[in-house]
């Protein structure tokens, strides 16, 4: 089994994704490059390789049970193990979400299906894989608008963002979720925490963020190499602790 440390980071073809597996990577991390879309999986590994990373394709969608099942098979044989999971992949359903609109049924059930069903799905296929590691870490990309405390406080937009009935509660639920197995894997050397990347411009919100992929990176990075006497069951963000 390698030295190395190996990690596999969800959605990590393009943003903040893309930007904590090359953070990863310049920490000497072997990483897993999960994503969906062939080319831009590959482009991203090349990329990443081209950097100085030992980067490697892991094809996953997070929606599909078989995909994620021979991710795990996958990160097996390559790894044998998992120092670190980052659940990153996400969508939201398009922007503003009114909760009385037109096909917003839909539009929950998507945000949920990949923002936290997806994430149980591969945080459970890989946890034989994370019970291996001297120090497991996984960590669950989520968002200050998924904190209820902000969105009671505010009806600024620029704290809370637009009208959001799917994506917004979609982060609630994960971050509720995170709790749930933090408490399962108390005793456990497993740690696991949410961050918050901040208001990053990517695709997610047709560029319109105020941070960089890379800052919105940084908090993930540093919950997936937490010492053995780090947080779990938090939520953070740069500047320290998000109210849940
Ligand atoms: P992005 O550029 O749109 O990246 C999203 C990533 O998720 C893409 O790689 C996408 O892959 C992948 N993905 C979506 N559905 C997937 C699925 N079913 N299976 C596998 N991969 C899937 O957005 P981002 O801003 O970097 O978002 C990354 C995370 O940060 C998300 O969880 C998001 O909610 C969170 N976040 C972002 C912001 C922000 O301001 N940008 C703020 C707070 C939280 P494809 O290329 O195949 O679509």
């Amino acid at each position: 089994m390698s030295e190395k440390k190996t990690a596999l980071v969800t959605g990590a073809n393009k943003g903040i994704g893309y930007e904590i597996a090359a953070g990863l990577g310049a920490l000497g991390w072997s990483v897993g490059v999960g994503a969906r879309d062939d080319q831009r999986r590959a482009a991203a590994v090349e990329k990443l390789r081209a950097a100085g990373v030992d980067a490697f394709g892991v094809p996953l969608d997070v929606t599909d049970e078989a995909s994620v099942a021979a991710a795990a098979r996958l990160v097996t044989e390559r790894a044998g193990r998992l120092d670190a999971l980052v659940n990153n992949a996400g969508v939201t359903g398009g922007m503003p979400q009114h909760p009385t609109s037109d096909g917003v049924v839909e539009t929950v059930r998507a945000a949920v299906e990949t923002n936290v069903i997806g994430v149980i799905r591969v945080t459970n296929a890989m946890l034989p894989l994370l019970r291996r590691s001297a120090s497991p870490r996984i960590v669950n990309v989520s968002s200050g608008v998924g904190s209820l405390a902000r969105q009671v406080a505010s009806d600024d937009p620029a704290m809370t963002g637009p009208l959001s009935v799917a994506y917004a509660p979609s982060k609630t639920f994960l971050n509720a979720v995170t709790i749930q197995y933090a408490k399962e894997l108390r005793g456990t050397n497993i740690k696991i925490n949410a961050a918050c990347p901040g208001f990053v411009a990517t695709d997610l919100n047709g560029f319109r963020g105020v941070r960089t992929p890379e800052q919105g990176a940084a908090t993930a990075i540093r919950l997936a190499t937490l010492p053995d006497d780090g947080p779990t069951g938090g939520f953070f963000e740069d500047a320290g602790v998000v109210p849940w």
